[in-house]
Protein backbone atom coordinates (compact mmCIF):
# COMPACT_ATOMS: atom_id res chain seq x y z
CA UNK A 1 0.00 0.00 0.00
CA UNK A 2 2.81 2.55 0.88
CA UNK A 3 4.59 1.13 -2.09
CA UNK A 4 1.00 1.88 -4.66
CA UNK A 5 1.22 5.96 -2.48
CA UNK A 6 4.93 6.20 -3.29
CA UNK A 7 4.41 5.25 -6.37
CA UNK A 8 1.34 7.54 -7.61
CA UNK A 9 3.61 10.48 -5.43
CA UNK A 10 6.08 10.23 -8.42
CA UNK A 11 3.80 10.02 -10.66
CA UNK A 12 1.83 12.59 -10.01
CA UNK A 13 5.53 14.83 -9.02
CA UNK A 14 7.15 13.42 -12.82
CA UNK A 15 3.94 14.98 -14.21
CA UNK A 16 4.15 18.15 -12.96
CA UNK A 17 7.44 18.74 -14.25
CA UNK A 18 6.80 17.78 -17.65
CA UNK A 19 4.11 20.95 -17.24
CA UNK A 20 6.91 22.98 -16.22
CA UNK A 21 9.11 22.20 -18.96
CA UNK A 22 6.83 22.60 -21.34
CA UNK A 23 5.35 25.80 -19.51
CA UNK A 24 9.32 27.52 -20.04
CA UNK A 25 10.59 25.99 -23.45
CA UNK A 26 10.70 28.60 -25.67
CA UNK A 27 8.09 27.03 -28.38
CA UNK A 28 5.38 26.97 -26.49
CA UNK A 29 5.25 30.50 -24.55
CA UNK A 30 5.72 32.34 -28.53
CA UNK A 31 4.41 35.48 -29.16
CA UNK A 32 4.90 36.72 -25.59
CA UNK A 33 3.84 40.58 -25.64
CA UNK A 34 4.99 43.46 -24.74
CA UNK A 35 3.60 45.25 -21.95
CA UNK A 36 5.30 48.75 -21.59
CA UNK A 37 6.97 51.19 -23.89
CA UNK A 38 10.33 53.50 -24.16
CA UNK A 39 11.02 56.01 -26.59
CA UNK A 40 8.04 56.28 -28.27
CA UNK A 41 5.71 59.57 -28.16
CA UNK A 42 2.85 58.63 -25.61
CA UNK A 43 -0.88 59.34 -26.41
CA UNK A 44 -1.20 62.93 -25.72
CA UNK A 45 -4.37 63.13 -23.38
CA UNK A 46 -5.94 60.62 -20.79
CA UNK A 47 -7.30 56.93 -21.19
CA UNK A 48 -10.56 58.32 -20.19
CA UNK A 49 -11.00 60.91 -22.84
CA UNK A 50 -9.39 58.25 -25.21
CA UNK A 51 -12.82 56.24 -25.14
CA UNK A 52 -14.80 59.11 -26.96
CA UNK A 53 -14.39 59.53 -30.25
CA UNK A 54 -13.19 62.78 -31.69
CA UNK A 55 -13.94 64.58 -34.44
CA UNK A 56 -10.15 66.35 -36.07
CA UNK A 57 -11.66 67.94 -38.89
CA UNK A 58 -14.10 70.52 -36.65
CA UNK A 59 -14.27 73.99 -38.00
CA UNK A 60 -12.44 75.33 -34.50
CA UNK A 61 -9.07 73.89 -36.21
CA UNK A 62 -9.07 76.13 -38.65
CA UNK A 63 -8.25 78.76 -36.28
CA UNK A 64 -5.06 76.43 -34.96
CA UNK A 65 -3.82 75.95 -38.03
CA UNK A 66 -3.46 80.10 -38.19
CA UNK A 67 -1.56 80.48 -34.87
CA UNK A 68 0.28 77.60 -35.06
CA UNK A 69 2.20 78.46 -38.34
CA UNK A 70 2.98 81.26 -36.33
CA UNK A 71 4.83 80.14 -34.17
CA UNK A 72 8.39 78.72 -34.58
CA UNK A 73 9.44 75.43 -34.15
CA UNK A 74 11.32 75.89 -30.60
CA UNK A 75 7.55 76.54 -29.30
CA UNK A 76 5.33 74.78 -31.99
CA UNK A 77 2.68 72.93 -29.76
CA UNK A 78 0.31 70.85 -32.06
CA UNK A 79 -3.27 70.63 -31.67
CA UNK A 80 -3.68 67.06 -29.91
CA UNK A 81 -6.65 64.17 -30.25
CA UNK A 82 -7.07 60.64 -28.89
CA UNK A 83 -9.35 58.52 -31.29
CA UNK A 84 -8.81 55.24 -30.45
CA UNK A 85 -9.16 52.69 -33.57
CA UNK A 86 -11.38 49.16 -32.59
CA UNK A 87 -9.28 46.38 -30.90
CA UNK A 88 -9.55 44.44 -33.50
CA UNK A 89 -7.32 46.69 -36.00
CA UNK A 90 -4.16 46.37 -33.32
CA UNK A 91 -2.82 43.67 -31.59
CA UNK A 92 0.37 43.07 -29.13
CA UNK A 93 3.82 43.83 -29.58
CA UNK A 94 5.69 40.26 -28.99
CA UNK A 95 9.08 39.93 -27.66
CA UNK A 96 9.26 36.74 -29.23
CA UNK A 97 8.43 35.49 -33.10
CA UNK A 98 5.79 33.16 -33.83
CA UNK A 99 8.54 30.53 -33.33
CA UNK A 100 8.97 31.68 -29.94
CA UNK A 101 12.43 33.02 -30.79
CA UNK A 102 13.29 36.12 -29.13
CA UNK A 103 13.25 38.94 -31.29
CA UNK A 104 15.29 42.22 -30.66
CA UNK A 105 14.88 45.28 -33.22
CA UNK A 106 15.11 48.66 -31.80
CA UNK A 107 11.78 50.80 -33.29
CA UNK A 108 11.97 52.07 -36.33
CA UNK A 109 9.43 55.12 -38.11
CA UNK A 110 7.43 54.63 -41.06
CA UNK A 111 5.55 57.53 -43.05
CA UNK A 112 2.23 56.73 -44.64
CA UNK A 113 -0.53 59.09 -46.35
CA UNK A 114 -4.10 58.22 -45.82
CA UNK A 115 -4.95 58.69 -49.56
CA UNK A 116 -8.32 59.25 -48.49
CA UNK A 117 -9.47 62.06 -45.79
CA UNK A 118 -8.37 61.43 -41.94
CA UNK A 119 -12.13 61.09 -41.49
CA UNK A 120 -12.23 58.01 -43.69
CA UNK A 121 -9.04 56.66 -42.34
CA UNK A 122 -10.46 57.15 -38.67
CA UNK A 123 -13.96 55.70 -39.14
CA UNK A 124 -12.03 52.49 -41.15
CA UNK A 125 -9.67 52.31 -37.94
CA UNK A 126 -12.73 51.75 -35.18
CA UNK A 127 -14.58 50.06 -37.18
CA UNK A 128 -14.34 46.31 -36.25
CA UNK A 129 -12.83 44.40 -38.24
CA UNK A 130 -13.29 40.01 -37.70
CA UNK A 131 -11.40 38.94 -40.80
CA UNK A 132 -7.22 38.75 -40.52
CA UNK A 133 -6.91 40.64 -43.65
CA UNK A 134 -9.07 43.60 -43.36
CA UNK A 135 -7.66 44.81 -39.96
CA UNK A 136 -5.79 47.93 -40.79
CA UNK A 137 -4.21 51.07 -38.45
CA UNK A 138 -1.80 53.55 -37.71
CA UNK A 139 -0.76 54.83 -34.54
CA UNK A 140 -0.88 58.46 -35.28
CA UNK A 141 -2.26 60.56 -37.91
CA UNK A 142 -1.34 63.75 -38.82
CA UNK A 143 -4.61 66.16 -40.18
CA UNK A 144 -3.84 68.73 -42.76
CA UNK A 145 -3.90 71.58 -40.11
CA UNK A 146 -1.58 69.45 -38.11
CA UNK A 147 -3.60 68.10 -35.45
CA UNK A 148 -2.04 64.59 -34.47
CA UNK A 149 -4.72 62.18 -33.61
CA UNK A 150 -3.41 59.31 -31.60
CA UNK A 151 -5.32 56.04 -32.48
CA UNK A 152 -3.40 52.77 -31.60
CA UNK A 153 -1.38 52.85 -28.07
CA UNK A 154 2.55 53.09 -28.87
CA UNK A 155 3.10 49.74 -26.99
CA UNK A 156 0.58 48.33 -29.22
CA UNK A 157 1.15 46.59 -32.72
CA UNK A 158 -0.45 48.82 -35.30
CA UNK A 159 -1.26 47.17 -38.68
CA UNK A 160 0.38 50.05 -40.94
CA UNK A 161 2.29 47.81 -43.23
CA UNK A 162 1.88 43.73 -43.93
CA UNK A 163 4.37 42.17 -45.91
CA UNK A 164 7.23 44.56 -45.29
CA UNK A 165 11.05 44.51 -44.54
CA UNK A 166 13.25 47.01 -42.53
CA UNK A 167 16.88 46.84 -44.79
CA UNK A 168 18.92 48.19 -41.47
CA UNK A 169 22.40 48.55 -41.22
CA UNK A 170 22.89 45.00 -40.00
CA UNK A 171 20.63 43.31 -42.55
CA UNK A 172 16.89 42.82 -43.42
CA UNK A 173 14.66 43.17 -40.32
CA UNK A 174 11.08 41.70 -40.27
CA UNK A 175 8.86 39.85 -37.43
CA UNK A 176 6.75 36.56 -38.45
CA UNK A 177 3.61 37.08 -35.71
CA UNK A 178 0.96 35.55 -37.53
CA UNK A 179 1.71 32.23 -40.11
CA UNK A 180 -0.70 33.20 -42.43
CA UNK A 181 0.56 36.25 -43.49
CA UNK A 182 3.86 37.45 -44.62
CA UNK A 183 6.96 39.00 -42.12
CA UNK A 184 6.40 42.46 -41.45
CA UNK A 185 8.18 45.48 -39.63
CA UNK A 186 4.48 46.17 -37.61
CA UNK A 187 6.01 44.13 -34.64
CA UNK A 188 8.88 47.24 -34.22
CA UNK A 189 7.13 49.96 -36.09
CA UNK A 190 5.67 53.05 -34.88
CA UNK A 191 3.47 54.13 -37.98
CA UNK A 192 2.25 57.71 -38.42
CA UNK A 193 0.34 58.92 -41.64
CA UNK A 194 -0.01 62.36 -43.36
CA UNK A 195 -3.52 63.52 -44.28
CA UNK A 196 -3.52 63.32 -48.21
CA UNK A 197 -4.33 66.68 -49.69
CA UNK A 198 -7.70 66.68 -51.82
CA UNK A 199 -6.21 66.58 -54.87
CA UNK A 200 -4.29 63.00 -53.94
CA UNK A 201 -7.46 61.01 -53.70
CA UNK A 202 -6.68 58.53 -56.60
CA UNK A 203 -3.75 56.51 -57.28
CA UNK A 204 -1.57 58.85 -59.08
CA UNK A 205 2.18 58.82 -59.00
CA UNK A 206 2.04 62.73 -57.16
CA UNK A 207 -0.25 65.26 -55.80
CA UNK A 208 -0.15 68.47 -54.52
CA UNK A 209 1.60 67.42 -51.05
CA UNK A 210 1.40 68.13 -47.18
CA UNK A 211 1.18 71.32 -45.05
CA UNK A 212 3.42 73.38 -43.62
CA UNK A 213 1.38 72.33 -40.17
CA UNK A 214 1.72 68.63 -40.75
CA UNK A 215 5.17 68.83 -41.80
CA UNK A 216 6.13 71.00 -38.35
CA UNK A 217 3.58 68.62 -36.13
CA UNK A 218 5.54 65.33 -37.66
CA UNK A 219 8.81 67.04 -36.29
CA UNK A 220 7.63 67.41 -33.46
CA UNK A 221 5.82 64.15 -32.82
CA UNK A 222 9.39 62.35 -33.87
CA UNK A 223 11.41 64.50 -32.05
CA UNK A 224 9.70 62.98 -29.20
CA UNK A 225 10.70 59.48 -29.88
CA UNK A 226 14.08 57.96 -29.42
CA UNK A 227 14.58 56.43 -33.00
CA UNK A 228 17.28 58.02 -34.85
CA UNK A 229 17.12 59.17 -38.22
CA UNK A 230 18.47 56.08 -39.99
CA UNK A 231 15.51 54.20 -38.74
CA UNK A 232 12.93 56.74 -39.78
CA UNK A 233 11.58 55.44 -42.98
CA UNK A 234 8.20 55.57 -45.52
CA UNK A 235 5.77 52.86 -46.37
CA UNK A 236 7.23 52.74 -49.80
CA UNK A 237 10.98 51.43 -48.63
CA UNK A 238 10.10 48.80 -46.72
CA UNK A 239 6.74 47.32 -48.75
CA UNK A 240 7.39 44.28 -50.27
CA UNK A 241 4.13 43.76 -51.82
CA UNK A 242 4.94 45.92 -55.04
CA UNK A 243 1.88 47.83 -54.44
CA UNK A 244 2.63 50.62 -51.57
CA UNK A 245 4.35 54.20 -52.74
CA UNK A 246 3.21 56.63 -50.05
CA UNK A 247 3.67 59.10 -48.59
CA UNK A 248 3.73 60.82 -52.20
CA UNK A 249 5.15 63.76 -52.95
CA UNK A 250 6.53 63.90 -49.20
CA UNK A 251 9.51 66.77 -48.71
CA UNK A 252 12.08 64.23 -46.69
CA UNK A 253 14.31 67.24 -46.84
CA UNK A 254 12.27 70.00 -45.32
CA UNK A 255 10.92 67.47 -42.62
CA UNK A 256 14.53 66.45 -41.49
CA UNK A 257 15.29 70.24 -41.24
CA UNK A 258 12.44 70.79 -39.29
CA UNK A 259 13.12 67.50 -36.72
CA UNK A 260 16.76 68.73 -36.48
CA UNK A 261 16.07 71.96 -35.10
CA UNK A 262 15.01 70.32 -32.10
CA UNK A 263 17.92 70.04 -29.52
CA UNK A 264 17.59 66.54 -29.10
CA UNK A 265 18.28 65.46 -32.63
CA UNK A 266 20.35 68.16 -34.04
CA UNK A 267 23.64 66.48 -36.07
CA UNK A 268 24.19 64.92 -38.73
CA UNK A 269 21.66 64.97 -41.77
CA UNK A 270 20.18 61.72 -43.06
CA UNK A 271 18.27 61.46 -46.13
CA UNK A 272 15.66 58.88 -47.08
ZN1 LIG B 1 1.03 53.23 -46.06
Amino acid sequence: MKQKLLSWLIKIGLFCWVLLAIALFPPFHALQPLSTVNGLPPMGQSAAAALIPTRPNDPAATQDLISNLAQTTANYTPREEIALADPTNYGDRYLTDVQGQPVYNDFIVVIHETVGSARSAINLFQTPHPRDEDQVSYHTLITRDGTVVYIVPPEKRAFGAGNSVFDGPNGPEAVLTNPDFPASVNNFAYHVSLETPADGRGNGPQHSGYTEAQYQSLAWLLARTDVPDRRITTHRVVDRSGSRIDPRTFDSQLFLNLLHRYPSRAGLAYNF
